[in-house]
């Protein structure tokens, strides 16, 4: 497979709306939104309930359609005026992974069986699943509770198998939502230092929608979104001097 080019955006949104309802009910949660997130990198997305954070994670997630706009997902335009793509469920496994503040584990099944399945649903054998399972979990340093059941795990544990599980299909995007809120202080930095290193090791983009100031200092930028609109651009990282840009009106 040919090396990723870091100079590509893998999450590029172009003049990208969203309303729901019509007349009186009308909300208009995104307004021409432009930004890219490139490889390696990882951003925060923060602004007041209601500014439209949740909203444009389930775009990029391809979980809700944009009003208009256009969307393009690690080298692939997946809408433009409409979704080019059928099988949005398919899309969503290839390129996306999903971390949820209440982590989304199967109660049902094991750490490792948690992350097995998701392999499986994009081909993998069950044995090898199983053992690629094994390694994702001692990856993200939890391997030593790949038998527990969800309901065994300590918040910080189930959140490092939750991510194990969004990793689990190899995608290039991550999106996490509130992914540390449910942590003290120390077992938030161990799940943004994982989220950082799948951003160095596989050429990753990982969007994070948060409240949690005890990360604000972990993230390359941060987009400040109000009232739908993307106010400003936070450079973050402590070797370069911070600055908001505002972007150019569209
Ligand atoms: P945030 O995540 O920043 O709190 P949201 O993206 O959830 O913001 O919401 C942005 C705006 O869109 C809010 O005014 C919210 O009430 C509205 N909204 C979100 N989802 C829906 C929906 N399914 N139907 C109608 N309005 C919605």
């Amino acid at each position: 497979m040919a090396s990723p080019d870091n100079s590509l955006p893998l999450v590029e949104l172009r003049d990208v709306s969203k309303r729901y309802g019509e007349g009186a009910e009308r909300v208009d949660a995104l307004v021409n939104v432009t930004m890219s997130v490139f490889p390696g990198e990882v951003v925060g997305m923060l602004g007041p309930s209601g500014s439209g954070k949740s909203t444009l994670l389930n775009l990029v997630g391809c979980v809700t359609e944009p009003t208009s706009g256009w969307l393009q997902l690690d080298g692939e335009v997946v809408y433009d005026q409409r979704w080019l793509r059928r099988d949005l469920r398919r899309l969503r496994l290839e390129k996306i992974g999903f971390i949820f503040q209440t982590h989304n584990l199967l109660p049902f099944l094991n750490s490792i069986e948690n992350v097995a399945e998701v392999m499986e649903l994009r081909g993998v054998k069950p044995r090898g699943a199983r053992t690629e399972a094994e390694a994702l979990l001692n990856y993200l340093d939890v391997g030593n509770r790949k038998l527990a059941m969800p309901a065994q795990l300590s918040g910080g544990e189930a959140q490092r198998v939750a991510i194990a599980r969004a990793l689990a299909n190899r995608p290039r995007i991550i999106l996490a939502d509130e992914p540390t809120a449910a942590l003290d202080s120390q077992r938030a930095g161990v799940v943004m230092d994982l989220l950082r290193r799948v951003a160095t090791d596989r050429g990753g983009a990982i969007l994070v929608v948060t409240h949690d100031e005890k990360i604000f200092n972990r993230f390359d930028r941060i987009f400040h979104l109000r009232d739908g609109r993307l106010e400003g651009i936070e450079q973050t990282k402590a070797s370069e001097p911070r600055s908001v840009v505002v972007p150019e009106p569209t």
